[in-house]
């Protein structure tokens, strides 16, 4: 593609994003109006010119998704080969190369959950805390390692940052101090510690240092907004002295800082490059102007500091967003499934479908709902495509079939047939087996395989199978599953940069959204912006509802959402919606714990309606929430412990 024809796709600010192919660079904007296509344009556009070469580009993106994901826009826009990586993945790459040339012996082990260690580590220092408070150690140890404070500066940090850990400070102090001692004997690394340790060794072995900075070059940051002090200090080891540096960022999407994460080094950024192009971008090209209003209504209301990043919609009219109010979760859950269903029949596809949640916890009574309604759904964040029996089998089989030789591709079946060849001896057909059991989600991995290499074959016709085999490859080491034909369910933080046609956000009332634990003014304001998030991820649908009690004839009565009042009369579909109680659907199997859903088996327990070790009803919401965010953040920026790097590529 000639790199002129990249600029057409882009309105005039954009497009000077994309001109600007050096030095520093700052796009500061709201949800929709282009960050993430104006600087992967940028990429293509710097590349197709010559100014550099596709290798000496890294794109850092927050999850391992948006990451497959801007690798596979830059190929359809002819320009592959970019390095699209989290930080954890880069940092884990450099690690791994780096480690037998400077460091030596066994390679730590990578932990991705701390509690196991968290409690050993409590129990050393003669602390007894519960599940809930090791959680919370936990998190409080994660915040310090990322905002780079040490176990004796935390009592006086915490303070400072008004944080209100659970337990007192001076105790998760020591926690924190036997934790570190405890994980160095053990030879394990955690996922801060991933990054500190890649930017110690950058910056204690030169030859390392410049062997990376002759690699990259050209450094581009999408979502900076959740940038944390850890993930800074490596963006500018790898930096050092130069400064080709795109950030692109949006202050009212700031949803990591419970995490450490801050908004002011992309508000700052001018600051640091006093040279630096600055574009704003106000045209919202995803969402209607109905989703936009309500978008602006809900950062207006915003206390304290918020940033007036006004949305101008480009979008034709649409339907006015809809609030729905039910008795209990279990209705609103299959009243949304029976009203993604219409939209289905109405000739929406299902994964321009999105049910989004505050808390993976609730994610259970969507998929008993959406089965249930014969709705096919995908689960963001917990999917592990690669890992499923199906498609290693099938990997296994393209990857044999691409070994044996260029039969394949010259009797002339092309890469399409190809592949759907090689999958039918895994079991693949045109057409899905009935119902929706093992069989139906067996063909579905395949078809997606299938659909995969339609896209590339559309992408680049001339693509064979090994492009393919190394694509999937590529895509297993990153865990970036291709789309599944499926209603998306995932939490508000990994919807973050994505977009459907309708969007359902469920739960929207006290206690969830805010999340009970969300107590400080600063707290309140990031769960604010969560709904931010969840409003601008819709570009035509948008419905926001929630349950008045938690499960059927439950008598703790909750309100909507704060962050609604004012903003639920300004449309007019307000409807209540009482759904038929006498056809709720009746659940099978044995009954889960109220708490952890692990079935109950003991009569005592079934009895109490959780595991005799759950938190009692008072405390429950705050587990759950507890036990959810931590998952969240790890499977978000997960990346596979296991994964060897053969190639040189940094
Ligand atoms: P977020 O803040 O949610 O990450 P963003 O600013 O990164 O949003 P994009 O995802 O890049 O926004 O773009 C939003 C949608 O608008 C995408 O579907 C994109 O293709 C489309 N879009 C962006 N710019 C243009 C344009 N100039 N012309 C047409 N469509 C556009
Ligand atoms: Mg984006």
């Amino acid at each position: 593609m000639l790199a002129e024809s990249v600029l057409e796709g882009l309105d005039p600010e954009q497009r000077a994003v994309a001109e600007a192919v050096q030095g520093p660079v700052c796009v500061l904007a709201g949800a929709g109006t282009g960050k993430t296509r104006a600087i992967t344009h940028r990429i293509a556009y710097a590349t197709l010119t010559g100014v550099v070469t596709p290798q000496r580009v890294l794109a850092v993106t927050f999850t391992t998704r948006a990451a497959g994901e801007l690798r596979s826009r830059l190929r359809q826009l002819g320009a592959p080969g970019v390095q699209a990586r989290t930080f954890h993945a880069a940092a884990l790459r450099q690690l791994s190369y780096f480690w037998p040339r400077v460091i030596g012996g066994d390679p730590p082990k990578i932990v991705d959950s701390k509690i196991g260690l968290v409690a050993d580590a409590a129990r050393a220092c003669g602390l007894s805390l519960g599940r809930t408070e090791l959680r919370d150690v936990a998190g409080e140890i994660e915040w310090a390692k990322v905002t780079q404070h040490r176990p004796e500066d935390y009592p006086a940090a915490v303070v400072r940052a008004a944080r209100r850990p659970s337990t007192e400070a001076v105790d998760v102090a020591r926690v924190y101090a036997m934790y570190e001692q405890l994980r160095r004997e053990r030879n394990l690394l955690d996922f801060e510690g991933m990054l500190e340790l890649t930017a110690a060794v950058l910056t204690e072995h030169r030859e390392v240092a410049n062997q990376v900075r002759e690699q990259y070059r050209y450094f581009v940051v999408d979502e900076f907004q959740d940038v944390n002090p850890l993930q800074k200090m490596l963006l500018d080891v790898w930096l050092g002295d130069r400064d080709d540096l795109c950030v692109v960022g949006d202050p009212n999407q700031t949803i990591y800082s419970f995490t450490g994460a801050t908004p002011s080094y992309l508000l700052g950024f001018t600051r640091e490059h006093p040279d630096a192009k600055v574009v704003k971008l106000v045209r919202d090209y995803r969402s209607t102007p109905q989703v936009v209003r309500l978008a602006n209504g809900v950062i207006d209301q915003a206390k304290g500091t918020r940033h007036r990043l006004e949305l101008v919609a480009q979008r034709e009219n649409g339907p006015e967003p809809v609030f729905n109010e039910y008795d209990d979760e279990v209705a609103e859950a299959d009243d949304t499934a029976r009203r993604a269903r219409k939209l289905i029949d109405e000739g929406v596809p299902a994964r321009e479908i999105a049910i989004l949640f505050r808390i993976n916890a609730q994610s259970e009574t969507y998929e008993a709902a959406l089965a249930a309604a014969g709705v096919p759904y995908v689960l963001r964040g917990a999917e592990r495509f690669f890992e499923r029996p199906e498609v290693r089998e099938a990997v296994v089989r393209l990857r044999g079939a691409a070994r044996a030789g260029a039969d394949a591709e010259t009797d002339g079946t092309g890469l399409i047939m190809t592949v759907r060849h090689v999958l039918s001896g895994a079991g693949f057909s045109d057409r899905p087996p009935e119902g929706a059991g093992a069989a139906r989600a067996r063909w579905e991995s395949l078809a997606a395989l299938a659909q995969l290499a339609e896209d590339m074959a559309a992408d680049d016709p001339k693509a064979g199978l090994p492009e393919f085999v190394a694509e999937l490859e590529e895509r297993a080491a990153a865990q970036h599953a291709p789309p599944l034909e499926g209603v998306t369910l995932a939490s508000l933080h990994a919807a973050k940069g994505l977009e459907w046609d309708a969007v359902f956000l469920a739960g929207m009332a006290e206690g969830t959204l805010p999340i009970v634990y969300a107590k400080t003014p600063e707290q309140i304001e990031e769960e604010r912006r969560l709904l931010y998030v969840g409003v601008t991820r819709a570009r035509v649908h948008l419905s926001l509802s929630w349950a008045l009690a938690r499960s059927p004839g439950g008598s703790q009565l909750r309100r909507p959402s704060r962050f609604l009042d004012g903003l639920t009369d300004k449309t007019t579909t307000h409807m209540p919606a009482r759904v038929d109680r006498t056809k709720r659907r009746v659940t099978k199997g044995p009954q889960p714990c109220r708490v952890c859903g692990r079935p109950l088996t003991a009569a005592v327990e079934r009895k109490l309606g959780r595991c005799e070790d759950c938190p009692s009803e008072l405390n429950e919401e705050l587990f759950i929430a507890l036990k959810d965010w931590r998952a969240e953040v790890s499977a978000e920026q997960r990346i596979p412990a296991y994964v060897v790097f053969t190639d040189a590529t940094l």
